[in-house]
């Protein structure tokens, strides 16, 4: 059998983090956080990768991305899905995200500038949701857009250090919770603060 896992991480190795980030570029090649401004993080390499194996994403999936930051996880997930509907509420990292993506070629990503802790009701329900900023518990409105046989990947903690979850939807609505990883992400601003 054909094994995605494989693609998406040579495709992961071949991505080159720089073209995501403005300044700092030299420390690019680290497996770290490294700020992008407006006191976020381009997330670390390692993290980006197994959180989107985790994800296992499918050629058909409908993506809702919350905390698009640089774009390089959106990246990602765009180039093994259908579509990725990606949100983020800081406006400059909104426009230099659409516009890098844009040039790097991608046309099935969505972008949206807002508040994203409650989703995005009008494209959902979503095959996967990633959200990359840290929430204080699990957004109800996430669980609700989240598609039968969905998969979402959630950190939810305090603002020091988080659980990294999967969160499955079962074919009848019932939820399952994994616990994957101990973690710290930036918070994800709004009602889950
Ligand atoms: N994966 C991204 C990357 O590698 O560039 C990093 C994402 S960064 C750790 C988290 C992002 O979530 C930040 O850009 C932040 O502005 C955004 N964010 C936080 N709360 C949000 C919210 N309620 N809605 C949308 N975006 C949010």
């Amino acid at each position: 059998m054909h094994d995605q896992n494989e693609d998406i991480i040579s495709y992961f190795k071949k991505l080159d983090r720089s073209f995501f980030m403005e300044t700092h570029k030299e420390f690019a090649h680290m497996d770290e956080p490294i700020p992008i401004g407006y006191e976020q993080t381009i997330s670390q390499p390692s993290l980006v990768l197994s959180m989107t194996l985790a994800l296992h994403l499918q050629p058909e999936a409908k993506v809702l991305e919350i905390g698009t930051g640089s774009g390089f996880q959106t990246a990602l997930l765009a180039a093994f899905s259908d579509a990725v509907y990606t949100i983020e509420r800081i406006e400059p990292l909104y426009d230099r995200a659409k516009e890098r993506l844009g040039k790097a070629g991608f046309a099935n990503i969505h972008f949206k500038l807002d508040d994203g802790s409650i989703g995005w009701t009008e494209h959902a329900p979503y095959d996967r949701i990633m959200v990359t900023a840290a929430a204080g518990e699990i957004p109800s409105e996430l669980i609700d857009q989240l598609a039968f046989d969905g998969k979402m990947i959630i950190p939810v903690g305090t603002s020091f250090l988080q659980e990294l979850l999967l969160i499955e939807k079962e074919d009848d609505g019932k939820i399952h919770t994994k616990v994957l990883d101990d973690v710290r992400f930036v918070p994800l601003k709004g009602k889950y603060e």
